[in-house]
């Protein structure tokens, strides 16, 4: 069976979905943050300033920007309310409506009486918006925290900023243990750039969608039609009964996860075509794969239920 994403019409376009810019804590005008998008190769971003009072809840209009070939996508960094550890929630919202009713934030501190994130976080995606939970490692969020949180598509399982700038990068720990939940959720890679340091083109999705247009393109994050990346590219997944052949850009190992403690990994050279058994998983009602690329970059898949 040849997974749901490469069986769906269109082509794969690239794009980062948590960026910020002047408008709230980015050292860059929005105008220049998409031209250097645009001049990377991306075909599409998402400029997701903070929606807190210290900014003037941003939900900054990138529509200007749009050239051919390169489009925008209309969102925000949401935060109301306080996390298990005290901390303000970060939700990132993607696909937001321009005139969406931000909480009452007026900082990066909680305050008594704030809605909720889990409240905000619906609220969005009611909205019609594409909701991760962000930078999970780096925010200290906990299990019972993710688990609150039942109204999002993914999680940020890979933060290029919180690489580069806390070396806490990562949320697959928390992923994983929704999915052994029962959530049907998806994951991605962001930069979530401030251009303050190298924390810029270093994780980014690749969706396939029919045409590079916002609609078009959250539709397809929602229906879990994308990979994330930070350097390799898969071509093809093809789930059998006993093995999945995974098709890539040339990679030196690549692993399937599931429940609990399963995982099987293949090493190699210059792999293109890999097949993985899976005897490993006959308990796991959920897989997903990383590719590895020689340079130790690596790509991610969505979770499959099968
Ligand atoms: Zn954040
Ligand atoms: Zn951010």
């Amino acid at each position: 069976m040849t997974d749901a994403m490469f069986a769906a019409p269109g082509q794969f376009y690239r794009g980062n979905l948590h960026t910020h810019s002047t408008r709230s804590d980015g050292v860059l005008e929005p105008v220049e943050v998409c031209r250097r998008y645009a001049a990377e190769g991306y075909d599409f971003m998402a400029l997701t300033d903070h929606l807190i009072g210290l900014y003037n809840y941003p939900i900054t209009d990138t529509t200007p920007y749009r050239v051919p070939g390169f489009t925008t996508i209309l969102g925000a960094e949401l935060h109301s309310g306080a996390m298990q550890n005290g901390e303000l929630w970060h939700i990132l919202a993607v696909g937001l409506p321009a005139d969406f009713d931000p909480p009452v934030v007026p900082d990066f501190h909680p305050t008594d009486g704030q809605e909720s994130g889990p409240a905000l976080a619906a609220r969005a995606r009611e909205a019609g918006a594409y909701v991760a939970i962000a930078h999970p490692e780096w925010s200290g969020l906990s299990l019972a925290d993710a688990r609150s949180l039942e109204h999002a598509d993914a999680v940020e399982v890979y933060n290029h900023g919180c690489a580069v700038g806390a070396d806490r990068p990562h949320g697959f720990y928390i992923l994983d243990r929704l999915l052994e939940d029962g959530r049907a959720m998806t994951l991605c890679a962001t930069d979530d750039a401030h251009f303050t340091e190298p924390d810029h083109f270093g994780g980014w999705v690749m969706v396939k969608a029919v045409e590079n247009d916002p609609d078009a393109l959250v539709a397809a994050l929602k229906a879990g039609h994308s990979y994330s990346s930070t350097g390799p590219d898969f071509r093809g997944i093809h789930w059998e009964e006993d093995q999945v052949i995974i098709e890539s850009s040339a990679v030196t190992s690549v692993i399937v996860q599931g429940k609990g403690a399963a995982a099987t990994a293949v090493h190699g050279d210059s792999m293109t075509r890999t097949h993985v058994p899976l005897q490993r998983f006959s308990q796991c009602d959920w897989l997903r794969v990383t590719v590895v690329d020689r340079a130790g970059r690596r790509a991610w898949s969505n979770p499959i239920r099968r």
